[in-house]
C-alpha cells in the first residue's frame, strides 16, 4: 500500500480509538480529518513554492503522492533542458552553416516582412538581422520589380531576377523567391557577377565578329554579282561564280541573323511601342509567300481580324511571323496548304500559321528555339536557312510578352502560334462600326 494510504488509515484508526474512548465519533473524526486537509494543503503549498522557482533542481522533502509529482516534474524538467540544449546547438550550427551559404537567404512573412536572413544579406542588400526583423523587405530592397513582385502577392519567382545589388553596384544579383513553410517566403540571391561578365563578353564577341565580317562580305558579293552579269567573264567560270555568290549570300544571311539575335539579346525590354498594323503587315507576308512559292504552287491562306493592331516594335514582329510563314513554304511540299491566321481572344492576340508539311516528331520541338538546332541541316542549308529563325522569333515575342507554341506531328503538318497578351493589343478607334469585329479573307 502507498505511503499516502498509511498515513490516512493510521489518521482514520486513531480517530476511531479516540472517539471510542471519548464518546464523541462525529467531532473527533471532524477535527482528524480536517487536521489532515490542513497538512495536505500545506504539502501542497510547498510543492507551489518549489514549482515557482524554476532553477531550483530537486523538489521539496516530501513523501507520498507529492513526492511522486515532483519527481515526475524533476525529470520532465530534465528532458526539456537537454532537448533545449540541442536545439541550441543545432541551432549555432544552423546559423553558421548559413552564414558560410554563398547565398542571401531572406525569409518573408505573411507581408513581405523580414523574419529571418542569413550574413549573406548583409552584404547584398544590407539587410541585417535581427536588427531589421519585421521591417518590409521591399522598404529595404528598393527594386520596382521586385516590389511588384510582393505586392502582387504571387508565391514564386520562376526565373530569375536580375538586378544590382543595392549595397555595390558592381555585383550583380539573381534573386528567386519560393513559398516556404506556413505561407513564408523565401529569398534567395545568388551572385552572377562573373557569369553575368562572361555572358556579356560573348554576346560582344558576336555582335563585334558580325560587324567586321559584314562589309567585306557586302564587297565580295558586290564583285560576284558583277562577275555574273559581265559579259567579258568567261562562261565555265560562271557558274563557279554564281555557286561563290550562293554561299556569299548565306554567310550574309546568317550575319545579318546573329546581328538580329545580338540586337535583341542587347536591349533590355521592348521599348518601341509602335502601333502596328499587323492585317497589313500579314497581307505583305502573304504576298511575299506566293513569290517565295512560285512554281510549287501552294495554296496560301490568309485570315485577319482588320482592326487588330498590337503596340510593339515593328520591325522585329515583321521578322518574326515573316519567319514562321517562310518555314512553313519552305517546309510544305508542293501545292501543300498554308493557312495564316490573326485573331483575338480573351487571352490575347494569336498570329497562327497552320501547314500540312513534313511535321515535327516531338522529340525535336522543345529545341527548335535552339540557336543552330536543324532537324535536317543538309535540307536547312539547302533551302538557305541559317538555323536562327525560330530562336529570333522566340526571342522577339518574348520580349513583347508573349510566347510561341509549336504543335506537330510528322507527316501531318505544323502548327506555330505566337501569342501576344491582351495587353499588347491596342484598342480600337471608337467610331461606330470600328469595334465590330469582322474577319477578311485572301486567297
Ligand atoms: P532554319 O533556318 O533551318 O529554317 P529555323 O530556326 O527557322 O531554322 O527552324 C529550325 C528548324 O525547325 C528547321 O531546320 C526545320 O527543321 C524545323 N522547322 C521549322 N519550321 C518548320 C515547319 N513549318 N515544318 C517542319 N519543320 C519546320
Amino acid at each position: 500500500m502507498r505511503d499516502d494510504a498509511w498515513r490516512f488509515a493510521a489518521v482514520f484508526l486513531v480517530c476511531y480509538v479516540v472517539g471510542a474512548v471519548t464518546g464523541q465519533h462525529a467531532i473527533v473524526f471532524a477535527v482528524g480529518l480536517s487536521l489532515f486537509i490542513f497538512w495536505q494543503y500545506n504539502e501542497l503549498l510547498k510543492l507551489l513554492a518549489w514549482l515557482k522557482k524554476r532553477h531550483q533542481s530537486h523538489g521539496p522533502e516530501q513523501t507520498g503522492i507529492i513526492d511522486d509529482i515532483c519527481r515526475e516534474i524533476d525529470y520532465a524538467r530534465l528532458r526539456h533542458s537537454s532537448r533545449e540544449k540541442k536545439l541550441g546547438n543545432f541551432l549555432k550550427r544552423f546559423q553558421k552553416a548559413t552564414g558560410a551559404l554563398p547565398d542571401a537567404v531572406i525569409v518573408l512573412g505573411l507581408n513581405g516582412e523580414i523574419d529571418w536572413a542569413n550574413k549573406k544579406a548583409e552584404q547584398y542588400f544590407g539587410i541585417k538581422w535581427p536588427q531589421d526583423s519585421g521591417l518590409r523587405a521591399a522598404n529595404l530592397i528598393r527594386v520596382p520589380e521586385l516590389a511588384s513582385h510582393l505586392k502582387s502577392g504571387k508565391k514564386r519567382i520562376e526565373k530569375g531576377l536580375q538586378m544590382s545589388s543595392p549595397v555595390d553596384g558592381s555585383v550583380q544579383l539573381e534573386i528567386r523567391i519560393s513559398p516556404y513553410g506556413d505561407r513564408q517566403q523565401l529569398l534567395v540571391a545568388r551572385d552572377i557577377t562573373g557569369i553575368s561578365k562572361a555572358n556579356q563578353m560573348r554576346k560582344d564577341f558576336i555582335a563585334n565578329a558580325s560587324h567586321e565580317l559584314r562589309t567585306p562580305l557586302t564587297v565580295i558579293s558586290g564583285y560576284l554579282e558583277s562577275f555574273v552579269d559581265d559579259e567579258v567573264c568567261p562562261r565555265e567560270w560562271k557558274t563557279h561564280i554564281r555557286q561563290m555568290r550562293t554561299q556569299a549570300t548565306r554567310m550574309q544571311n546568317l550575319i545579318e541573323d546573329l546581328l538580329t539575335l545580338s540586337t535583341l539579346e542587347a536591349s533590355e525590354d521592348d521599348s518601341t511601342q509602335d502601333v502596328v498594323r499587323v492585317p497589313d503587315m500579314l497581307s505583305g507576308i502573304y504576298n511575299e509567300a506566293k513569290t517565295l512559292s512560285g512554281v510549287m504552287q501552294h495554296n496560301i491562306e490568309l485570315e485577319v481580324e482588320p482592326r487588330l493592331y498590337v503596340s510593339g516594335n515593328h520591325a522585329q514582329l515583321y521578322s518574326a511571323f515573316s519567319n514562321i510563314v517562310f518555314n512553313a513554304i519552305q517546309y510544305t511540299p508542293e501545292r501543300g496548304k498554308v493557312s495564316i491566321r490573326w485573331y483575338s481572344d480573351d487571352r490575347g492576340a494569336h498570329m497562327e500559321v497552320r501547314d500540312n508539311g513534313l511535321g515535327i516528331a516531338a522529340e525535336h520541338i522543345p529545341r527548335l528555339t535552339e540557336r543552330f538546332y536543324r532537324i535536317d541541316k543538309g535540307r536547312s542549308r539547302e533551302k538557305g536557312g541559317t538555323g536562327l529563325g525560330l530562336a529570333i522569333v522566340k526571342h522577339v515575342i518574348a520580349k513583347h510578352g508573349g510566347n510561341l507554341a509549336i504543335n506537330s506531328k510528322p507527316g501531318e503538318g505544323s502548327v506555330f502560334r505566337c501569342n501576344l497578351p491582351v495587353s499588347r493589343i491596342v484598342p480600337a478607334v471608337t467610331t461606330s462600326t470600328a469595334l465590330d469585329k469582322d474577319v477578311s479573307n485572301f486567297s
